[in-house]
């Protein structure tokens, strides 16, 4: 064992949590620190291009590049190196002479396997290990224990839990100069070897890149989240189911890519909304901005507490359903070829600029599923893994499964249609015609069901349906009615399987109200 009074030097390991402020386990690196060295791992699971889609990597590496800005500037430099960890981390550990080794702890599955690994790999060469949590509002596992060892399957349980709980912490303040000044400089030991590769380098295909409407990194994220939190009024009325899900700039904060990243602590976002509310009449989970950071929560803990939940076998809260696999659908639902202009214009803005606004979400989901297409949401899944900017394990896999009304939300009766649903906030059409200009001559009556115009319509649009935009790959008034008995089946299987089934024992009943629900209630009252 090393003297526990020595000056260390330590890796600090950054995988998410690509940020200064608010790292706890940064700031524990740097106690008795005579060495640090900040690294990020290329690794070839996690940064595989089947997952990682061009916008993602585009993402990842500005956010890399404006992490090692903000190291320059506290005389430190990012080290990147490409490989598995458990076999680059050993031979880091042994060159630079580690003593210390720090990281933010990572709720995933395949990532506790690797840090357990990584943890026993350098506890075996008497290197110190200190992981913190900062990911997550509160410490994951603390809400399960307080749940009697389940994870909460309904909102409204979670936030019992967490009220319980008090507020989140305090994010802490970003390392100074101050606290780097007995860390040696390494700007010179900072070889070549160690720099951020460009796309090109990676061997990326950027032919598809587009303006860059999110750039990633830290500076941005705390640009974006001041820009919203100068909003008082906006962000103390903040109810989700009032926003649009086609609005032509975004209608919700689009921090979602940052916090996935860990550009932006969800502590320093919650405590930054917090001091806009304090004082002022604002609005309340479910539906307010905090209320948002505590779906995130809700979803986090249920990946936590339930095995295999990116998957449908074997997780024992999802309701088995007899998907259909057929990937011609698939791959028109991905190419925005479906023939259902809001549909298809959604699936270009997510493939374009990487992010869609969460009820944009719901209409593509329920579509590929449970909806219209009757393929499964882990193949939904997968497709937004890939596009998404904040593609997230617990996140992706916990609101496909409510969308299909696998998990969490049971009233698989209720169905978004693909013509009716995008008209309540464009009746125009104008985000049709952003994303699919083949379309913009086309008069508003027509612009959501392009195959209803008469031929001399089409002819004076320029866009001859069939020939230059496909026909609708389904009938969606009547596969729906079709799948919504399909749905019905699976669950009368469901409960005979299990006359005590796992939602039932765990309090589905009590459901929480979701953004459709409230969209309804919405409705009624105007
Ligand atoms: P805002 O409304 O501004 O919300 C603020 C923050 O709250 C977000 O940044 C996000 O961190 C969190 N948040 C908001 N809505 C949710 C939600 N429903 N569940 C969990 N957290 C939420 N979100 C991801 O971050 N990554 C994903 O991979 C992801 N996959 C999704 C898949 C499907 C099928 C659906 C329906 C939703 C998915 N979401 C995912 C949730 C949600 O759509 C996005 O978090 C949200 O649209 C991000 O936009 P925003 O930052 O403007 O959100």
């Amino acid at each position: 064992m090393r003297c526990a009074y020595m000056a260390h030097v330590c890796i600090h390991w950054f995988r998410k949590g690509l940020r200064l402020h608010d790292n706890p386990a940064l700031i524990a690196a740097l106690r008795d620190c005579k060495e640090l060295y900040p690294l990020f791992i290329l690794d070839p699971y996690l940064h595989d291009n089947s997952r990682v889609g061009i916008n993602r990597w585009r993402f990842l590496i500005s956010s890399l590049q404006d992490l090692d800005s903000s190291l320059r500037k506290l005389n430190s430099r990012l080290f990147v190196v490409k490989g598995k960890p458990e076999e680059v981390l050993p031979k880091l550990f042994t060159k630079w002479n580690v003593t210390k080794l720090t990281y933010e702890y990572d709720t995933e599955p395949y990532s506790l396997s690797r840090d357990k690994n990584v943890t026993t790999l350098a506890e075996e060469r008497g290197i110190q290990v200190i992981y913190k949590i900062s990911h997550t509002l509160y410490d994951i596992d603390r809400i399960i224990v307080e749940n009697n060892g389940k994870p909460p399957l309904t909102y409204n349980r979670l936030r019992d839990i967490v009220r319980a709980l008090g507020s989140p912490k305090k994010p802490i303040p970003a390392p100074t100069l101050e606290d780097m000044k007995n860390v040696a400089s390494f700007s010179e030991k900072h070889k070549q070897e160690y720099g951020i590769p460009s796309l090109e380098e990676l061997g990326l295909d950027t032919s598809s890149l587009t303006e860059e409407i999110f750039p990633g990194g830290e500076q941005e994220a705390l640009r974006r989240l001041d820009k919203y939190m100068q909003r008082t009024g906006w962000v103390c009325s903040f109810e989700k189911p009032n926003t649009s899900p086609n609005s032509l700039s975004p209608s919700t904060t689009v921090l979602s890519p940052y916090v996935t990243f860990g550009c932006l602590s969800a502590r320093t976002f919650w405590w930054r909304l917090a001091e806009v509310y304090q004082g002022r009449k604002h609005s309340d989970p479910p539906v307010s901005l905090h209320g948002q950071l505590l779906w995130r929560e809700f979803f986090y803990t249920a990946s936590v507490g339930i095995p295999n939940f990116n998957k449908m076998q074997g997780n024992s809260v999802c309701t088995q359903v007899d998907w259909d696999e057929n990937q011609e659908y698939l791959a028109a639902w991905r190419e925005a070829r479906t023939g259902f202009p809001f549909i298809d214009a959604i699936m270009t803005q997510l493939r374009q600029e990487g992010w869609i606004h969460h009820l944009a979400r719901h209409a593509v989901a329920c579509f590929l599923t449970r909806g219209d297409l009757w393929i499964s949401w882990e193949e939904g899944q997968k497709v937004f893994e890939e596009l998404l900017l904040d593609g997230d394990w617990a996140l992706n896999a916990g609101n496909w499964q409510w969308l299909s009304a696998s998990t969490f939300f049971h009233q698989f009766f209720r169905v978004y249609s693909p013509v009716a649903f995008g008209k309540k906030t464009d009746k125009n059409g104008d985000y049709i015609k952003k994303y699919l200009p083949i379309l913009k001559k086309f008069p508003p009556q027509y612009i959501y069901e392009p195959w209803k115009a008469p031929r001399s319509v089409q002819q004076a649009a320029g866009c001859i349906v069939g020939k230059d935009y496909p026909k609708p790959i389904v009938e969606h008034e009547v596969i729906s009615k079709k799948n919504i008995q399909r749905m019905k089946q699976a669950y009368a299987r469901r409960s005979s399987a299990s006359s005590e089934s796992p939602t039932k024992k765990q309090g589905l009943k009590r459901k929480a109200p979701t953004v459709v629900d409230l969209m309804q209630k919405k409705q009624k009252k105007s």
